[in-house]
């Protein structure tokens, strides 16, 4: 039997041969096999490779997600873009202009915007009825779906 185990040292993963009791990492550090170490088992060495390439990757994985959860986001929230759109479209107008502005605003904000973004700034403009509004645009060839719940305008903001 084999397994894999990662060093307590440098935190990589290594394939071992089970029967060992103890294994050389490459950093130097002489890792005890011990069953709590041992994060995966393969009855073959041909077997374990890939699993050294999992347990690592997952590792590797787990890094990145703390290092992007610290990270400042690059794309602004999408609560600050509904703010910004809603307070784009213009307070006056009939209901029909309003909700042609709004997608566009939104198009140019996200590129594509979801049902749910259309929601939330049409209840922000106070404009009742979101979901009929836009199948009206998508009936009107106003706004178009790209992609299954993906929307986007013929407009682009004025
Ligand atoms: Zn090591």
């Amino acid at each position: 039997m084999y397994g894999v185990v990662v060093c307590p040292r440098c935190h990589k993963a290594k394939g071992v041969d089970l029967r060992q009791k103890t294994t050389a990492c490459p950093c130097g550090f002489e890792i005890r096999v011990t069953p709590a170490r041992v994060k995966a088992r393969a009855a073959t060495p041909r077997e374990l490779a890939p699993l050294v390439g999992q347990v690592n990757a997952e590792l590797a994985g787990g890094t990145r997600t703390v290092q992007q959860a610290l990270a400042p986001p690059k794309r602004p929230r999408p609560r600050e873009v509904h703010a910004r759109v809603i307070a784009a479209v213009p307070k006056a107008g009939d209901r029909t202009t309003r909700i042609r502005a709004a997608a566009a605003e939104l198009t140019s904000e996200l590129e594509v915007f979801t049902r749910d973004d259309w929601a939330r700034v049409l209840e922000g403009l106070g404009i009742p009825d979101a979901e009929a509004a836009l199948d009206a645009l998508l009936r009107a060839n106003a706004v178009f779906e790209p992609k299954e719940g993906f929307y986007r305008s013929v407009d682009l903001r004025p």
